[in-house]
């Protein structure tokens, strides 16, 4: 039988929370989302915004629940939802993955286009280009004003250019989903994360979204080759791990496939 980490919730497929001081932005809501956020006491309703990288289900799950917590069940017009033109309108490859009747409940929508840049109350979202089934995916970079740049590649292969869009990050999230050695279509190895590491130089990277096979070849220890390889810190993301820059904690993940 084929097993995929996502429907056997070997790993979970959350997403990542944001805490800032007055702010919250939840970022690919997979399927647990709101069971993981509700578990950690972190409130679904706090969410000010929801940032949706592509229109697979792992990142977009929970994204009409998360929206319906936003807006205090559909009664008051708040929050702003962050998404790639795929998920807000669909394209050749599927249909819109958060209903008209959602995105019309939410106080503002923003079409993310590569290489966009907006301010969502304390956090400015640049947008990046990331290469994968859906065309349309995109990656984000955030400048948070307690932490600096954090970048997240999300589901991407790697190519040359990726680098510029990360030019300045301090902390790099790469979905990498394929141990050194197996290379997947649309999707990144340990080989590629040295690469993109090397041209990016961030202060520290973290690995996430594990495939399967990612799962049997040790992330830990992938990520500690990297890290000798590259000279940088690099962690594997684990369930629940919770990220502290400048002695505050500024994310929670729920994402580890
Ligand atoms: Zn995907």
């Amino acid at each position: 039988m084929v097993a995929f980490v996502t429907f056997s919730q070997r790993r979970w497929t959350g997403g990542i929370r944001f805490i800032l001081d007055k702010f919250q932005a939840h970022l690919d809501p997979g399927p647990g989302a709101i069971v993981r956020s509700v578990d950690a006491k972190l409130d679904p309703r706090k969410v000010n915004v929801l940032l949706v990288s592509h229109s697979h289900p792992d990142h977009y799950g929970d994204a009409e629940t998360f929206i319906e917590a936003m807006t205090e069940g559909t009664t008051r017009k708040k929050g702003t939802l962050v998404a790639s033109h795929s998920v807000l309108f669909g394209n050749d490859a599927c249909e819109a993955s958060i209903s008209k009747y959602h995105q019309r409940i939410i106080g503002r929508v923003i079409e993310a286009k590569p290489g966009d840049s907006f301010d969502i109350g304390e956090l400015k979202v640049r947008t990046t280009r990331a290469l994968h089934s859906d065309p349309e995916a995109v990656g984000y970079c955030f400048n948070v004003p307690e932490a600096g740049i954090i970048g997240y590649t999300s589901d991407t292969e790697f190519f040359h250019e990726m680098e510029d869009y990360y030019e300045g990050v301090r902390l790099l999230i790469l979905c990498v989903m394929r141990p050194s050695g197996s290379p997947w279509q649309g999707h990144m190895t340990t080989d590629d994360a040295i690469e993109i590491i090397k041209l990016v130089k961030p202060e520290a990277a973290i690995f996430t979204h594990f495939g399967l096979k990612m799962l049997m070849n040790n992330p830990e220890k992938q990520a500690k080759s990297v890290e000798e390889k590259t000279g940088i810190p690099v962690k594997a993301a684990f369930d629940g791990m919770r990220v502290t820059m400048n002695s505050k904690e500024i994310f929670y993940s729920m994402r580890n496939t």
